[in-house]
């Protein structure tokens, strides 16, 4: 029986690159991507009451269901099976990410759900095997699993570990807009291959490799985008915007609709959010930096 109550972190991430590089039979795409972990985090708080029962889910959010279909209520049934148990849960869920904005909200809950359980009943489980059970709920989750400065492949699930991106300070706006991620996929399917402009995928890791953080906003791209940014103009605005104020680079992430972008120096970023909460009030918008692995 689990009996005890534990807190997890749960990171959202960006996008450095997402390129497209194939269709698996079943019919998922196949990726290449650089991901990179980000300062914006829900709380998972996992409450064990020692006795048999169904998991409960709390949660501030009104954006997201609170019942079956949450990724968080999910990950927990996993764990229960994967652990043979049937413990009563109150799980509590407070949302500061982005929902359906490209940052692997819904992922990483469940990844941290994941883990706290692993912690909570203290069983011998490799990151490997939750990685394995992860993905079998979404393609981002071994990533979130996993964090920090990575390359995913295959569905998402395909990870080589890279060394930390070097640092910088980053603007995230995402605009009033809601865009559906298979509209996202069916868009960019239907851009003739000669037409899509890939990310070079070795030159960012060669800027990740050296740490030219210039380099690494050099080398954004997001097959994504191509498609999305020209169906919501609101994307663009907001990385044309954000460069005024002197971004290094900004970008779309994942399936958007959220925009990040980079700076060198924190004055300018600070300015640039000021700026775009003054302009834009009622999108959400974050001041932040990268998390590294330790
Ligand atoms: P990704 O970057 O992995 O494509 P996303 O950031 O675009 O994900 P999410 O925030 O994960 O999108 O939300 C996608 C959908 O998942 C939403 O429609 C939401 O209702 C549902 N969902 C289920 N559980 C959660 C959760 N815990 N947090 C956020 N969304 C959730």
């Amino acid at each position: 029986m689990l009996c005890g109550k534990i807190t997890e972190t749960a990171y959202g991430k960006i996008n450095l690159t997402l390129d497209v590089v194939g269709r698996r039979e079943d019919g998922y795409h196949l990726v290449c991507m650089v991901m990179q972990t980000v300062n914006i985090f829900d709380t998972v708080t996992i409450e064990a009451s020692g006795r048999e029962g169904g998991i409960r889910l709390h949660t501030d959010s009104s954006e997201i269901p609170d019942g079956e279909d949450n990724l968080v209520w999910k990950a927990a049934d996993l764990m229960r099976h994967e652990l043979g148990i049937k413990d009563e849960l109150d799980i509590t869920l407070t949302k500061r990410i982005p929902v359906a904005a490209g940052m692997a909200g819904g992922s990483t809950d469940a990844a941290a759900v994941m883990r706290g359980m692993v912690r909570l009943s203290g069983a011998d489980i490799s990151a490997d095997r939750l990685k394995e059970l992860g993905v079998t709920l979404g393609a981002d989750i071994p990533y979130c699993i996993e964090g920090g400065t990575q390359l995913a492949e295959g569905i998402g699930e395909k990870l080589t570990g890279l060394e930390n991106v070097p640092h910088a300070y980053l603007v995230i706006v995402k605009p009033g807009i809601s865009v559906s991620t298979g509209w996202v996929y069916k868009a960019f399917d239907s851009i003739p291959a000669e037409d899509v402009v890939h990310p070079d995928t070795p030159a960012m890791l060669e800027a990740i490799r050296k740490g030219d953080i210039a380099g690494v906003a050099a080398n954004l791209r997001n097959v994504l985008e191509q498609q999305t940014g020209a169906q919501y103009p609101v994307i663009g605005e907001l990385e044309r915007f954000l460069k005024s104020f002197g971004a290094l680079g900004a970008m779309m992430t994942g399936s958007g609709p959220t925009v990040f972008s980079l700076f060198d120096r924190k004055e300018k970023a600070e300015n640039a959010y000021h700026a775009l909460t003054a302009c834009y009030p009622d999108y959400q918008s974050f001041l932040t930096e990268f998390v590294n692995e330790a």
